[in-house]
């Protein structure tokens, strides 16, 4: 493992060779990793994101990033299924309802309570339809919703999911919605090109109501900027394509200790590789940097394919058995291309893949 993993506490270092050495299994059985993911909550990742206060760690965006590109060097599924986790607990985190973080947070901190997101229906996904595809109306002491979020990640496997949805007046809320409330129904998970094992499918919901204690946060025009965790293309999608290039680029390099064909190619990916990271740490950091988040994911995008697409190519035909490190990766890096990507990135990457001009987003 490169020096990235050397860098985190012990009992992290031991998580990551653990994931390391699960990975292929993960990738190839199509279930939902229940076994990482307690790994994950036993070696306390899951506090990390939660100030102590409620029961966290409350780790700094420094120290969280560097646990990020360790994890997702050593396992993409159960990293991605981490964020969606970390996503639903930032919304929660920056609500004003102070009783439902004291409710779900020390929970949530310690693995007991497992929750996910279904948001990208107000983001990057559905966005060219007329009609909202999950609609809230209000009823009394709460609101009741009706029709289905396209994308929640591990849904059958959540007790809470944290869902957006549509008023008619063109406002929105997000909503910290119990899994076994009568009218929802979470899909198991469908097949996928890659992650099916993260067990991603649509939320459908028929009158299910959520009680005004429930609200994470709205009813209010453009509410996922209004609470704390922003819109899509953050940084943490960068920092997992990053952090599978990392991957990638140490596979090149082992080879190209026996290859001398591979050393310029190993070399030149390494450099990408630590100029983004250093962009990466920058825009973390806030500091003033040459490229903005939105240029960010488009360069890690772009790595991540080059970077996995040439792993297997070095790996050969051996690299196409599915149970080889540079194939899997190959696929997990097609992800990045549709996951929480803003359309002026999109639109960046399909000028890429056409080569012409106008890739910059
Ligand atoms: C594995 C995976 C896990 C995910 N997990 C989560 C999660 O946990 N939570 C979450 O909130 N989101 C999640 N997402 C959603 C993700 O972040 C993106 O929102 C999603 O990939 C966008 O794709 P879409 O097919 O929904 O886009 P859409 O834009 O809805 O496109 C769907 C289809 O509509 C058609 N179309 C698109 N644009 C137009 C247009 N302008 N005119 C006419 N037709 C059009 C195309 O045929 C397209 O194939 C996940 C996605 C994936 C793939």
């Amino acid at each position: 493992m490169s020096s990235m993993v050397g860098k985190m506490p012990e009992e992290v270092q031991q998580l990551c060779m653990d994931l390391h050495e699960h990975a292929a299994e993960v990738d190839l059985k199509r279930q939902w990793p229940s076994e990482t993911m307690s790994w994950l909550a036993k070696a306390g990742v899951f506090r990390w994101f939660i100030p102590p206060v409620y029961g966290g760690d409350g780790w700094s965006e420094d120290q969280i990033l560097n646990g990020y590109l360790a994890l997702s060097q050593s396992c993409i599924t159960s990293t991605f299924i981490l964020t969606q986790w970390n996503a639903a607990c930032k919304r929660i985190l920056g609500s004003v309802n102070e009783q439902l973080k004291q409710d779900l947070l020390p929970a949530m901190a310690d693995g007991s309570l497992f929750a996910t997101v279904g948001i990208s229906h107000l983001t990057t996904s559905r966005q060219h339809l007329a009609k909202p595809v999950l609609i809230a109306e209000r009823a009394e002491n709460g609101f009741m919703l009706n029709g289905f979020s396209p994308w929640v990640t591990s849904a059958a496997q959540a007790d809470v999911i944290v869902l957006g949805a549509s008023l008619d007046d063109g406002t929105q809320i997000i909503a910290a919605v119990s899994t076994d409330s009568a009218g929802l129904e979470a899909s198991r998970g469908a097949d996928l090109v890659a992650l099916s094992s993260s067990c991603t499918d649509a939320v459908r919901l028929e009158n299910v109501f959520v009680p005004e204690n429930r609200i994470v946060a709205g009813p209010v025009e453009n509410v996922l900027q209004t609470n704390s965790g922003g819109g899509a293309g953050g940084l943490q999608t960068s920092t997992l394509a990053i952090g599978l290039t990392l991957a990638s680029v140490e596979y090149l390099q082992q080879q190209a200790e026996k290859r001398q064909d591979l050393v310029p190619v190993a070399q030149k990916m390494d450099r990408d590789a630590e100029e983004l990271c250093r962009v990466l740490r920058d825009l973390n950091a806030g500091e003033s940097c040459s490229m903005d988040a939105a240029e960010l994911r488009q360069r890690a995008n772009s790595l991540v394919l080059r970077s996995t697409q040439a792993a297997l190519s070095a790996a050969k035909g051996a690299g196409f058995m599915a149970s080889n490190p540079a194939g899997r990766w190959a696929r997990e890096a097609l992800f990045f291309l549709v996951w929480s990507c803003p359309q002026p990135v999109v639109s960046a990457n399909l000028c890429e893949l056409a080569q012409i001009a106008g890739s910059a987003p």
